[in-house]
């Protein structure tokens, strides 16, 4: 199984290197399904549907860094990545692999939005998304840095309004 958050070259530079010798692997670029060879799958991202991989792995559309970017929300309470991230007394935490939609930690420095917003398609959807996924993870695998945890601080950046008559971090 081979997973690309979105379809930037620097992302899927050497995707080919996984095109032979392994007949039934699912491939996601973005929101497209591929199970080899060549028959497509159709999930309907866009909606907000996630794809589940399983009751441990599931996949959510993140548009904004480009229209089709995904993010893969991981439900972990073991490994190194948990070992790392988990906080005290957390016995589970999940762990988004969110290829550009973060870039790096540094995106919550004080000229981290300039830098981030620079290569979005429409920084205000990414936003929106950005704010989504640090409610549903407590650890983010970024596309150019290393795994951070979500600090409240960055929490607290989030504004708050009224969707559909409910509160939500939109
Ligand atoms: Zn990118």
């Amino acid at each position: 199984m081979v997973i690309c958050t979105h379809g930037h070259v620097d992302h899927i530079g050497n995707l080919a290197m996984f095109s032979t010798g392994c007949p039934n692997k699912l491939m996601i670029v973005g929101c497209d399904i591929a199970q080899s060879p060549d028959r497509f799958l159709a999930h309907d991202f866009r909606s907000g549907i996630a794809y589940e991989l399983d009751e441990f792995v599931r996949i959510v559309h993140t548009p904004g860094h480009s229209s089709d970017d995904v993010t893969v929300l991981v439900r972990t309470s073991s490994g190194p990545l948990f070992e790392a991230m988990k906080a005290e007394g957390e016995s589970e935490i999940t762990v988004a692999v969110a290829g550009d939609l973060f870039e790096s930690e540094a995106d919550f420095n004080a000229d981290g939005d300039a830098q981030w917003m620079s290569r979005s398609a429409n920084s205000e959807v990414q936003t929106d998304q950005r704010k989504r996924i640090l409610h549903k993870s407590q650890a983010v695998v970024p596309g150019h840095g290393p795994a951070f945890r979500v600090k409240p601080e960055f929490q607290r950046s989030l504004v708050w309004r009224k969707c559909d008559n409910r509160l939500l971090a939109c």
